[in-house]
This record gives C-alpha cells, structure tokens and sequence, in this order.
C-alpha cells in the first residue's frame, strides 16, 4: 500500500485492490507466541508512514463492517487490527486476514480451528475468504535420499512413477498380503535400525538394542508437544519392569528422543535434563536395560532426522488436541513405515483417515473436551484415581531420577499438579492402555509389518507435490507450465 499510494501514485482504492488480490495468508500454528503484536508506540516510531496506513486500513475496514452488519454487536474489539487502552498493540494476524483474498490453515482440523475459533469473527465478515491446504513433504528426501532400501524394494514392487505422483504409493497396498514382500521389508527396517545404531554408536556412544521396539519421538520441546507424557509412560514401564509387574505382552523398547528446546524456554530445557537423567537410572539397571532403553539424540536437525525417520517403527505424536497446526514429522514416519500413535490433532486426523483406523494408535481428549475442560481442569482429581501415575510424579518430586534432589525437577511437577495448560496428566490413562495396545500388535511381527506396508501405501496425500498444487489451484489460480 506505502509503494503504490506514495510512490507509484496510485488511489488508495485500487491500490487496495491490487494489495488485497496480491497477498494470501497461510496461518501456522494458533499458540500466542507466533501470532506477532507489536506496540503502536514503538511503530510510530520505527514506521511512521506505514502505521498511519494501517490505522487508515483499520478505520475503513470498520466501516465496511458496520455497513454490512449494521445490527450485529462486535465483542471486545474483536475485530479491531489496532487493539486496546493505554498501550495499543497492532495485531499482525488480523492485518493479513485484512488485506488478503485467502486466508488458510495447514490441516483440516487446524483450519476449522481458525473458523470456529480464532478468527471466528473474521470468517463471520468474509467466509469466503477461508480454506485448507494440508501440509506435505517431499517424497524426493523423505523416501528416496532417507531410505535407499526401501525406495529400491518399492521400485521393483510398483515401478518409479511414485516419485513423481505420490499416489501411486497405493499400488503398494496388495503387497500387505505377500509375505515374501513383508519379509524384504521388515528386513529393511532392520538394516536402517542397524546403520542408525552404528551412527549413534560412533557419535554419541549411544546404542540401539537391535530387537527392541524403536518408539520414536523427534521434534521441538515444547509443552503442547507434551514430552512429558511419554516421560511418564517411560517411567511407568520402568517401575512395571523393577516390581515385576509386566504382563505377557511386554515388549522391550528402546524410547529415542531428539529435539531442540528455544534458548529461553526453561522449561523445556529441563525437561531434556530430565529425559537424560531418566536415561541414566534406566539404562545403568542391569535388569532394566534388558527391556527398556532411553536415548537423546544431541544436536536435532534435518540431517539426523533423515536416519532416524528410517529406522524407526513407532512415531510418538501425541500433542494436546489443538495445539499442533499439521504437523509434518507425523507425514516422514509415516512415509517410512513407522506406525503412529496419536491425538486425533493436525495432520494426524487424516494420517488416521487415510491409513485407516485399524491401523493407527488413537488415544486422548478431543479439542472440543479440551475446550470445554479449560476453566475446570483438576489435575489432582487424575493424579489421586492412578496410583501408576502418582507413583511417577511422586518419584519424580522425591527426586529418584536427580540423586535424591527434590528441588532440581520442581518446576516440572508444579506444572503437572497445578498449572498444566496441555493437561498431561488427563491423558495419562488413556495414553498408557494405548501403549499397551502397541505392544500386543508388536508381538505379531507379521500383523505389525503389514500395518507398516499400509502406512506407505497410503501415504501419498502427504506429498509436497500435492500441496503445491493445491495452493496453486487454491490461491493463486494459476497451472503448471506444460
Ligand atoms: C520434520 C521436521 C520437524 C517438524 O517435526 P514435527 O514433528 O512436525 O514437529 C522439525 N525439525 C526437523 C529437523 C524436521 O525434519
């Protein structure tokens, strides 16, 4: 708008045009932290010229509003891009929805979140404006630069057209049948487990029992992701495994974590220290470590993620549902045969759709029960029902895993009991019986293998390919060259 009004001279109402019809946004992620304020003060002193533009954009926009709805009542200045008394912020988000012609989330249910929820107002004043374009990867580094093995078993399976149309993946389906094929596969999985041990081994030291499930959880700390739960359930087995408390069923596994944690997200960084002190009393019992083993892998990134993803046969995405927008590490395990287990949030909705409930681990509250819990979730209520559970935050607090320091881990069991806005401890219950659902389809190697094959299979909605596309067709209205 500055460079078309101030400098090319244009009148505000087509340069408002040509803005609006220019500009899309894409939304990704719903938590505060990304959605940017910034002060009106500190604006009109950096960009005063731009500032007054935005101010003109808000008071026509209002305008219009009022115009059109001349008897609905606006809460709260909901609608407003410049917001509140005394220090006045600039709401980013508001200005993109503004002065875009599309505005889209990254996941269906990401994407109805946004309607329903976050910009409800703004759907309500132009509903047209909203759609979904799912996330995607790129099959290319996923499948083929990540697992050679797999890519080559593919290829003599169904041809190479998958490279280039993802869909094809699902000529893959009938192969869940033919034990041979499940054979060749499982033998991959066994390879890529074997070359990231190896890798680990020689950079870290770490290892990898080879027979062990390897359950995977590799993204970002943060507290939606709810690392703490898996903590939790790897305690738990602990505990089963020291009073000989396991079932038929038990599965020895190997729970590998990777992930960065932001430099000032506290936290976060203690609950990576925990996930290795854990890993020292876990891995240092002689009788332990015969049925479970816990690793951190340093340093996350994409290039460890292309030997993790292989390798690895159960990917944890278990975030509070609503908190995460798609997802995409979901998408990369998937691809590579891992089966998930998960909350019904982001992109694992459809992960679940496509590959089929039977062949996905589904445990935990819905995103409307978390709405709905907000004001009246009691995290003592769960903790006093399982004595499972309040055994491990009881040991956690006693300081079992800090040397008998019960103030080092804290903060953590503070948030647990008290101020837990990702309510861990509510899925607690469910999130362990699903573990256990794991372990019994892991006991039948055959049954396991040809979930695995679905998983690849039916895959190819999650290419990048077929995003791109959509937001050509979606957005931008435009067709590939021939
Ligand atoms: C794919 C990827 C992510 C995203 O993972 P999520 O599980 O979707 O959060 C983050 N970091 C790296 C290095 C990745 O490759």
């Amino acid at each position: 708008m500055r460079i078309l009004v101030d400098e090319e001279k244009v009148g505000w109402d087509d340069a408002w045009e040509i803005t609006v019809r220019s500009c899309g946004y894409t939304n990704h992620t719903v938590l505060p932290e990304a959605l940017e304020t910034w002060p009106e003060r500190l604006f009109a002193y950096l960009l005063p010229r731009h500032l007054q533009i935005i101010q003109e954009i808000d008071r026509r926009f209002l305008i219009q509003v009022k115009e059109r709805f001349p008897d609905r009542h606006w809460k709260n200045d909901k609608i407003f891009i410049i917001t509140g008394q005394g220090e006045r912020q600039v709401q980013m988000a508001r200005l993109a929805i503004v002065g875009s012609h599309t505005v889209n989330g990254v996941s269906e249910l990401h994407s109805d979140i946004l309607k329903k929820n976050l910009f409800n107002d703004f759907y309500v004043i132009s509903p047209e404006k909203f759609r979904n374009i799912t996330n995607g990867i790129t099959p290319r580094r996923w499948l083929m630069q990540a697992n050679p093995g797999l890519s080559m078993l593919i290829n003599e399976a169904i041809g190479d057209g998958w490279k280039k149309d993802a869909e094809e993946l699902k000529k893959l389906e009938p192969m869940a049948e033919d034990s041979a094929f499940r054979q060749r596969f499982s033998e991959i999985k066994k390879q890529n487990k074997n070359s990231l041990s190896g890798y680990l081994y020689k950079t870290n030291g770490l290892f990898l029992p080879p027979d062990f499930l390897l359950d995977c959880q590799v993204k970002r700390l943060h507290e939606y992701k709810r690392q703490l739960l898996n903590i939790l359930h790897i305690i738990t087995l602990y505990n089963r495994i020291i009073e000989g408390r396991t079932d038929e069923f038990f599965v020895p596994r190997t729970v590998l974590f990777a992930g960065k944690a932001a430099p000032g997200y506290f936290i976060c960084k203690l609950i990576i220290k925990l996930i290795h002190n854990i890993a020292v009393v876990v891995n240092a019992d002689p009788v332990v470590r015969e049925k479970l083993q816990v690793v951190f892998v340093p340093n996350y990134g994409v290039t460890i993620a292309q030997k993790i993803m292989p390798a690895a046969e159960l990917s944890e995405q278990i975030s509070t549902a609503g908190y995460e927008a798609s997802g995409t590490g979901n998408m990369k395990f998937m691809l590579n045969g891992a089966l998930t287990i998960g909350t019904l949030d982001g992109a694992n909705v459809e992960i679940r759709e496509e590959v089929g409930e039977e062949n996905f681990f589904l445990f935990g509250l819905k995103t409307e029960e978390i709405i709905k819990m907000r004001s009246s979730y009691d995290p003592l209520k769960y903790y006093k029902k399982n004595k499972e559970l309040k055994q491990a935050v009881d040991q956690i607090s006693a300081g079992y895993f800090s040397e008998g320091d019960s103030s080092l881990f804290q903060p953590i069991v503070s948030i647990l009991m008290k101020n837990d806005h990702f309510f861990v401890l509510a899925d607690y219950d469910s999130y362990i019986k699903c573990q256990e659902k794991v372990n019994m389809a892991y006991k039948d190697k055959e049954y396991w293998n040809k979930m695995a094959i679905l998983n690849v299979a039916r895959s190819g909605k999650f290419s990048s390919d077929r995003a791109i596309r959509e937001y050509a067709e979606k957005i931008w209205n435009i067709k590939p060259v021939p």
